[in-house]
């Protein structure tokens, strides 16, 4: 873990790494749940996935906003 590693807030919106199976194959998903586990709803297809921590640092590529609010999916 390094300083300039981005520190994210509940409802940041996310591009992963790896992209969703699904149809849109979403890379962009919304955090809904930030604690020792860490829950992302796909946006596009509105899918939730949780996963701990330490996953989700490994397949975070980057911040992509800050909304501050649920975003509505499908
Ligand atoms: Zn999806």
């Amino acid at each position: 873990m390094s300083s300039s590693e981005p520190s994210f807030l509940l409802y940041d919106v996310v591009e992963m790494k790896r992209p969703h199976p699904c149809k849109d194959r979403g890379r962009l998903f919304q955090i809904v749940r930030l604690g020792a586990d860490v829950k992302i709803t796909c946006l596009s297809c509105g899918r939730t996935i949780m996963l701990d921590r330490g996953h989700f640092d490994e397949r975070v590529k980057r911040k992509v906003s800050s909304p501050g609010a649920p975003i509505k999916t499908k």
